[in-house]
């Protein structure tokens, strides 16, 4: 899928740390080659609504190019969280850092970044797909040809459809039109809340397909909060367990013991905090 020619300039926080190599600087330690690439860092996250704590002192990272699950059971905190990332609420302390930058004091930087599929999508029903991103493009103040239009539809598997009114489509075929308008602004990080919510065997495929071929071709960091682990299984190289407002687990999938289900109920069980 070729999304736009232009390449995104990398904004996310990359630190080399060189040894000095002057002869003579005896004093100096040894060269240590570091290379950061969190473009999430999240730190001591707090949120509370009317009293009741939703965010708990919240941490975790996400590395450039990860496919990163965000999992946990209802009310965890996990669609609070992704709406303090993506600007629509503040937290009452803590730090959330996007590619090096305050999303609450850098929110324009920030949103240079990053876009966002919400869980429930709200769509202009009588807009043809094709006049949908194109207003979305306006809004995002991206300059957009009907041409490049055309070609992020077919990048989700919307070709010939740019004339059909949104109401036509079926649900899966929105979804995808709202992954597409997702990526209107050529995100580097791409927050999706329930993608394949509802979606039958086929429409979930594609939806895997296309977010796989998201990351390997432009990659592009896909932040998934979702509870199907059978997604979290086939995307993800890392996941992140919310429980009550805080991680309780995180890691690479591989590298964790155990399946992602027995993780899941272990870590979200009654009394494991
Ligand atoms: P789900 O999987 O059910 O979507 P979630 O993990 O996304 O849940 P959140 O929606 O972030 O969880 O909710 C976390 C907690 O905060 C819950 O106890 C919820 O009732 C509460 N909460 C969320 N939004 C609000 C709000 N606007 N006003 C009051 N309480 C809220």
């Amino acid at each position: 899928m070729e999304i736009g020619k232009e390449k995104i300039p990398t904004m996310t926080m990359k630190m080399e740390v060189k040894g000095n190599e002057q002869e003579g600087a005896e004093d100096v330690p040894p060269p240590i080659k570091r290379r950061l690439t969190m473009i999430i860092e999240v730190k001591d996250l707090v949120k509370k609504y009317d009293g009741h704590t939703a965010l708990d002192g919240l941490n975790f990272n996400v590395e450039e190019g990860d496919i990163f699950g965000f999992l946990g059971p209802n009310g965890a905190g996990k669609t609070t969280t992704i709406r303090i990332l993506t600007g629509i609420i503040r937290a009452d302390s803590g730090q959330a850092m996007i590619g090096g930058h305050d999303v609450f004091r850098e929110t324009m930087e920030v949103k240079k970044l990053i876009n966002a599929l919400p869980e429930s999508n709200g769509y202009y029903e009588w807009m043809t797909a094709c006049e949908y991103l194109w207003f979305f493009s306006k809004l995002y103040v991206v300059r957009t040809s009907r041409q490049e239009i055309l070609m992020l539809l077919e990048g989700v598997g919307l070709n010939g459809r740019e004339n059909h009114v949104i109401h036509s489509l079926s649900r899966g075929m929105k979804q995808r039109l709202g992954i597409a308008r997702a990526l209107i602004n050529r995100p580097k990080l791409l927050f999706l809340d329930e993608p394949a919510n509802g979606l039958d065997p086929g429409g979930r495929r594609d939806i895997h397909d296309l977010l796989t071929d998201l990351n390997r071709k432009h990659g592009t960091t896909i932040f998934l909060s979702t509870h199907l682990l059978d997604d979290v299984k086939r995307l993800c190289n890392k996941i992140a367990i919310l429980n009550y407002g805080k991680i309780v687990r995180a890691g690479e999938v591989e590298r964790l013991k155990g399946t992602v289900e027995d993780i899941f109920f272990m870590s979200t069980k009654e009394g494991a905090l």
